[in-house]
């Protein structure tokens, strides 16, 4: 990366965000009512992981609910009525060497004061034929947020992490039945939460096997899974399958330049400042833990007003 940089020219900017989630859209409106006239970097995935979900119900505000897409759209023009601008295009390198901060996109460079980084977590995808088709159609990455929509359903939760039983133990809430399918048999989850889920008697695991099609008519209707121990393959009905394999950040362009933990999460303080002074973080980014709408939400305001307070003292 380093001996391929071009010299540090850009579009000077007091603050940059990259990311137009929950948490760079909050940023982006706490941002500009300090007057800091943010440009909001879109990423690839305008909108992030909200703007894939259906309905949200656990966003304070809104007691009927509101549409992920229209939740972003609403973020979008409240930060644009602040004077943020929200330009679609993705940050594919920086430097943070020295102030202001060099970032690279594929339409042009940006030299800023102030960075915040809101990139968000993409979910793990099985890959299988199905799964794309399906999604919020009965395939779902978020029990918390989808989990109601199974009331009195069977359900299955893909996974043998802290996530897969943590998620399918609250799925038990509204489901009749959860069933972990995991591709060993042995799980990979904390013992507490292990026998949790084997004390529940509305769970059940289904071991060795895996997902090999998710099949239906509109919406999920079976799935075809595979013991990999046996072979054998078996046609299994379901109304709907929760993948929790993990979550990928996205934090491959900031690889040697910011401290990630193991799992490639930025490493931030509670006042959302990276190593480098003046880059911070919000959101999924640098949160493996929380992952909701409203606490995304309030790591981006907090990351613009420690920007504003940064600016301040170093003008
Ligand atoms: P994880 O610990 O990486 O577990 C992922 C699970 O998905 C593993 O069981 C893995 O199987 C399985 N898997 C991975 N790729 C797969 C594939 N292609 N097909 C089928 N199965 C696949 O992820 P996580 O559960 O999301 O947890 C992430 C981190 O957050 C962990 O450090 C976890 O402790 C933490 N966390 C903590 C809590 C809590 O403390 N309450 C709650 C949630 C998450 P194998 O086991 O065979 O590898």
């Amino acid at each position: 990366m380093a001996e391929n940089k071009p010299t540090r020219e850009g579009a000077h900017v007091k603050n940059l965000i990259l990311g137009s989630g929950p948490a760079g859209l909050s940023a982006a409106l706490y941002s500009a009512r300090a007057e800091l006239s943010p440009i909001v970097l879109a990423g690839n995935e305008y909108g992030g992981q909200v703007s894939l979900t259906h309905i949200v119900e656990n966003y304070p505000g809104f007691p009927d609910a509101v549409g992920g897409p229209e939740l972003t759209e609403l973020f979008k023009k409240q930060a644009e009525r602040f004077g943020a601008k929200v330009v679609f295009d993705t940050a594919t390198d920086v430097d943070f060497s020295q102030r202001p901060f060099w970032i690279k996109t594929y339409e042009k460079s940006y030299l800023a004061d102030t960075l915040i980084i809101a990139t968000g977590a993409t979910p793990r995808h099985l890959e299988v034929p199905g799964e794309t088709e399906f999604t919020g159609r009965g395939v779902s990455y978020c029990g918390t947020c989808d989990g109601f929509f199974f009331k009195g359903k069977d359900v299955v939760v893909v996974g043998g992490g802290d996530s897969a039983l943590e998620e399918g133990s609250f799925l038990t809430r509204f489901a009749n039945k959860v069933t972990v399918v995991h591709r060993r048999d042995e799980l990979r989850a904390g013992a507490i939460l292990q026998q949790r889920a084997k004390d529940n008697p509305k769970m059940g695991f289904i071991w060795d096997t895996k997902v090999n099609t998710i099949n239906g008519n509109g919406a999920v209707q079976h799935l075809d899974l595979e013991n990999l121990k046996t072979g054998k393959r078996e046609e299994f009905k379901t109304d709907g399958i929760f993948i929790f394999i993990g979550h990928t950040p996205n934090t491959q362009i900031f690889k040697g330049h910011l401290e990630m933990d193991a799992g490639g999460y930025i490493v931030a303080n509670r006042n959302m400042e990276t190593g480098v002074p003046g880059v911070f973080t919000a959101g999924e980014v640098s949160d493996p833990h929380f992952r909701q709408v409203i606490t995304s939400a309030g790591m981006g305001a907090a990351a613009a007003i420690q920007a504003t307070r940064f600016l301040e003292a170093n003008p």
